[in-house]
């Protein structure tokens, strides 16, 4: 009982270890519907990307990571 507890505690601190290191190397990479959206001057209009891009984050449900890249941060 005790030591799948722990197996369980373990398998948590290294998920959130990971998203923590994941977090901290924030490469920004926006998903490939985003990307293939940009190419053409538009914003991705996947929900899931629109969610994310509105927290200032790249939808990584599409593959992407790290934090939107806003070339130009303007608007706030
Ligand atoms: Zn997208
Ligand atoms: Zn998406």
């Amino acid at each position: 009982m005790k030591k799948s507890i722990q197996s369980l505690l373990a398998l948590a601190v290294l998920a959130f270890a990971g998203a923590a290191f994941a977090a901290d190397k924030a490469e920004s990479k926006p998903g490939k519907c985003c990307v293939a959206a940009a190419k053409d001057g538009k914003a991705c209009a996947h929900a899931c990307c629109v969610a994310a891009n509105k927290e200032g984050n790249n939808c990584t449900k599409c593959g992407g990571a790290g934090k939107l890249e806003t070339k130009a941060a303007a608007k706030k």
